[in-house]
């Protein structure tokens, strides 16, 4: 079994009820965290995934609301005296800067610090990420203001699936990304360069013709709307994403 758990929600101005957007997918030996906002520590275990668990960290694009945990979540690692290595997956652009990031903070001289190993991940559409466990992970650029990945999450015994836009304009690759889903994740921060509104995410998901319709990084003070805005355009189920609802893959 494959569990997907959102430990947030928000759109990068959170509240007290709504993190920014985050999740982790889950499995008995296995842990698989995408983007990394303010304590992911804290998150995770209130999601239940122990920390000895996380074996992979996908960042999918350089923006302080999706990697800046990162430094806090190596050094609690490091303090809980992890010794497996992680491995960290992203495009080479968010690669760069997020080894710059740890080097403003010296993590060379943090002694008995455990191996990170980090994986650049192509700029190909529906690039393999993880294939492991019966679980696979597939990328593809997304129309965001910087370099952005969207992901596909497969359980490869039965092919359910759970596709997640991340922080996108109106794509194509979404639509091909999520083909066929159960289950399309979409960001509905309005209609601004680099983001979608509600009504564009149900179009998507109408295009993808996927079964369930889930919105998320929105602004939790104006949210009311959102779903009635999709399911004008989409005829399947509309869903406000709240932080820790979770998902099952078979
Ligand atoms: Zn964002």
């Amino acid at each position: 079994m494959i569990k997907i758990t959102f430990l947030g929600s928000s759109y990068s101005v959170p509240d007290e009820n709504h993190e920014n957007t985050h999740l982790v997918i889950s499995q008995e030996s296995q842990a698989v965290l995408v983007d990394c906002a303010n304590a992911p520590l804290l998150r995770l275990r209130k999601a239940g995934v122990p920390m000895e668990n996380l074996t992979d960290l996908i960042l999918t694009h350089f923006h302080p609301d999706h990697v800046s945990g990162v430094p806090l979540l190596l050094m609690d690692l490091w303090l809980l005296g992890r010794r497996r290595p992680l491995n960290v997956y992203a495009l080479d652009y968010t690669l760069e800067r997020v080894k710059g990031m740890m080097d403003l903070y010296n993590w060379q001289r943090w002694p008995e610090f455990f191996p990170v190993s980090f994986h650049c991940i192509p700029d190909d559409e529906m690039a393999p990420v993880i294939e492991r466990n019966g679980l696979c992970i597939y990328t593809s650029p997304v129309k965001h203001l910087i370099p952005t990945l969207g992901l596909r999450i497969e359980a490869s015994r039965s092919g359910q699936t759970l596709a997640y836009s991340c922080d996108t304009e109106p794509c194509e690759a979404v639509v091909r990304l999520a083909d066929r889903a159960q289950i399309l994740v979409h960001e509905a921060t309005g209609a601004t360069p680099g983001h979608s509104s509600a009504t564009q995410a149900g179009d998507i998901a109408s295009r993808a013709c996927v079964e369930a319709l889930y919105l998320v990084h929105y602004n939790p003070q104006g949210a009311s709307q959102l779903v009635d805005e999709a399911k004008a355009v989409f005829p399947g189920n509309v869903t406000l994403m709240e932080d820790f609802m979770t998902f099952d893959l078979a």
